[in-house]
């Protein structure tokens, strides 16, 4: 059985006391329900050590949004991976296309990142997706599938446990455009099966591929309901907690 995973990506969002307060209640919420998936909430940079604090003896965790590629040393406002360990986070969101986008990461940035993350033991969020113009000019297969060789495919078999991969085609990240469940489906599907043929069978069945871009809580029952669709990345609709609540329930 794959894990199922909700993952709420709070980007630049949410204040201290927005973050606290949603996280108490959603605690609350959560003991109420029975669910039997993993949650994984992303707050910024200076909010994580309150709220693993807040969340610890429960089933919920914590993501960072980012890590510096390097390990310590002169790189004034970035955040490194053993900073983030010393605080008790065990998981980090890497290859979202805003960070590609606005950060100018690229692939071997991305492969450098990997490498302290699996130093460091995280496990890894990866995001990948095509643009809007590659999906038009049907593209979409051969950029997703150079997105993975460029960049996990550069690692070994006994990484890839490590690893939560994120479909997100990135037309639909923030615009209210969602792909639909069976677009997702076969893209889903597409993604195991590069998997399949680069590390095997095992691997492929256990790897948990999250589907991300304008989820809410109308849209996340169909997709959720499509086999190879193990959960998603959620954006926008992870900052109000009954839409939230609703997408876990999904
Ligand atoms: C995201 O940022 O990963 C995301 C999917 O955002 P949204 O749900 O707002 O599209």
């Amino acid at each position: 059985m794959r894990k199922k995973v909700v993952i709420a990506n709070w980007k630049m969002n949410q204040d201290f006391y927005e973050t606290t307060s949603f996280l108490r209640n959603l605690l609350k919420i959560i003991f109420e329900i029975n669910h039997k998936k993993e949650i994984i909430i992303a707050p910024s940079f200076p909010f994580l050590h309150i709220s693993n604090q807040i969340l610890q003896g429960s089933t919920l965790s914590i993501a960072a949004q980012n890590i510096h590629q390097m390990e310590n040393g002169s790189y004034t406002g970035e955040v490194s991976a053993s900073m983030l360990k010393s605080i008790g986070v065990q998981k980090v969101i890497l290859g979202h296309s805003e960070r590609r986008k606005h950060f100018s990461e690229t692939n071997d940035i991305l492969i450098k990142k990997i490498k302290t993350a699996l130093k460091y033991k995280f496990i890894i969020i990866f995001c990948v997706g095509e643009t809007e113009v590659e999906r038009r000019k049907k593209e979409h297969f051969l950029s997703v599938k150079y997105q993975l060789e460029e960049t996990i495919f550069h690692f070994s078999l006994e990484n890839i446990s490590s690893f939560i991969i994120a479909y997100e085609p990135i037309w639909a990240i923030g615009t209210g455009k969602t792909a639909t469940p069976e677009v997702v489906q076969v893209m889903h599907q597409y993604i195991r099966s590069l998997f399949m043929d680069k590390y095997g069978k095992n691997i492929s069945r256990k790897i948990s591929i999250l589907y991300g871009g304008s989820i809410n809580d109308l849209n996340a029952k169909s997709l959720f309901y499509q086999k190879d669709i193990d959960g998603g990345l959620v954006g926008n609709s992870s900052l109000n907690i009954e839409k939230f609540m609703r997408i876990i329930q999904s």
